[in-house]
């Protein structure tokens, strides 16, 4: 019986996370939950799971939360914190061995060293956790003996092909990557795509985080520094295609010509259900199961690094190392969240602000997690200020 504590509950991840716990109630018990302020559903969470604790984030959600939770005999014993530090106990909670850290953004990242040293064993859906601090996140992994599984579909799938391999056989990695809602469209018409358009991705349904990072490839940039660090392997041995079926989850090529790729429906239901019964195999529901005859073919074509500069600036930001990912994902993150998704600017400007912001960033080569965290507010700060102009003046003549 795994016992497991979830960080990000109330999100796409987190409830397909419940899904595959409560159809496995012999093998997983959720013991903890944390979210940002989403009272209703930690409160239906709550009753559904009667976990030991819950956290919201924002403190009043969290005071709404348990004023309710107080109400129920069924749940007027579990306890509820709130704030970061409410994020920090869910993480390092004594009932769970696994933490499965789903937040969005780089407020992960901290909880997830936090369950690390505390020995717990982590499933990672949190991007923001690799590729801002990797090298620590690894380093402590070993140091504490414990496992890190990914649950992103293309990090489990080049984990699934090299199990039982010798790391000196791989060439390289192959990550498969949709090509999202803007495969096809030309450059003009993504510059000013709206709201509506980049949340429409053709073949996976997600937050809205992601989804935006799909559509301007930034997603797949990230998953590429992720391999990077969870496999240990160089950049020029990390290559991306297009593969718009998204049946391929990724795939590793060997020195002998063979290449391996793992296969299956686009639900994260299944890496989710791996990263937590590995290195079992636990029966899967008939959502699990694919129709190949259905999917009739697999196509394949290079990424434009001229159309989505994203991937092209996350191959930079990983070759530069040192603080230069998390300047790159900070950027990144104030653009589509705090910009994009609000409609305060085009498409075509998140790019351009991660562009901006890395280019002026002084890079730390070797940084310790404070100049992380330093570096990572410092390229909010700069990506609101840069955004914050070109929302009112409306061209990018004057920046910087
Ligand atoms: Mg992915």
């Amino acid at each position: 019986m795994k016992h497991i504590s979830i960080l990000g509950s109330a999100g796409s991840i987190g409830k397909q996370t419940i899904d595959v716990a409560l159809s496995h109630p012999d093998k997983f018990k959720v013991v903890a939950l944390a979210s940002y302020n989403e009272v209703d559903m930690l409160e239906k969470q709550a009753q559904e799971l009667g976990p030991a604790a819950v956290s919201l984030s924002v403190p009043d959600a969290a005071k709404a939360l348990q004023a309710r939770l107080a109400k129920n005999r069924k749940t007027e014993d579990i306890n509820v914190f709130s704030g970061s530090e409410g994020l920090m106990k869910i993480a390092t909670c004594s009932n769970a061995d696994t933490v499965v850290t789903a937040v969005v953004g780089s407020v992960g990242l901290l909880p997830t060293l936090e369950a690390i040293r505390h020995g717990k064993n982590v499933a990672v859906a949190n991007k923001e956790t690799l590729v801002c601090a990797g090298e620590i996140v690894m380093r402590e992994v070993k140091r504490h003996g414990v496992t890190l599984m990914p649950i992103d579909s293309e990090h489990s799938a080049i984990f699934q092909c090299l199990n039982g391999e010798k790391r000196e056989h791989l060439k390289r990695i192959i990550i498969t990557c949709s090509g999202g809602p803007f495969r096809t469209a030309d450059k003009e018409t993504m510059e000013n795509a709206t709201k509506e358009e980049a949340l429409n991705h053709p073949t996976w349904k997600m937050g809205g985080k992601i989804t935006i990072d799909s559509a301007t490839l930034m997603n797949k940039g990230l998953e590429v520094i992720e391999a990077h660090w969870l496999y240990d392997v160089p950049y020029d041995q990390i290559d991306v295609v297009i593969h718009p079926q998204s049946i391929i989850h990724s795939m590793v090529e060997f020195h002998d010509g063979s290449v391996m790729g793992q296969i299956g429906v686009h639900d994260m239901r299944v890496p989710i259900q791996y990263a937590l019964s590995y290195p079992e195999r636990f029966r899967s529901g008939d959502y699990a199961f694919l129709d190949l005859v259905k999917v009739g073919r697999f196509d394949f074509f290079p990424p434009d690094m001229e159309k989505f500069p994203c991937l092209r600036l996350a191959y930079g930001a990983g070759r530069l190392g040192g603080t230069m990912p998390a300047v790159m994902n900070a950027a990144n993150e104030v653009a589509v969240v705090e910009f994009f998704l609000k409609g305060r600017c085009k498409f075509g400007d998140i790019a351009k602000t991660v562009e901006k912001t890395m280019y002026m960033h002084k890079l730390i080569e070797k940084p310790s997690l404070e100049d992380i965290l330093k570096s990572d507010e410092w390229a909010r700060e700069h990506a609101r200020s840069i955004l914050s102009v070109v929302e009112i003046d409306g061209n990018w003549d004057n920046i910087q």
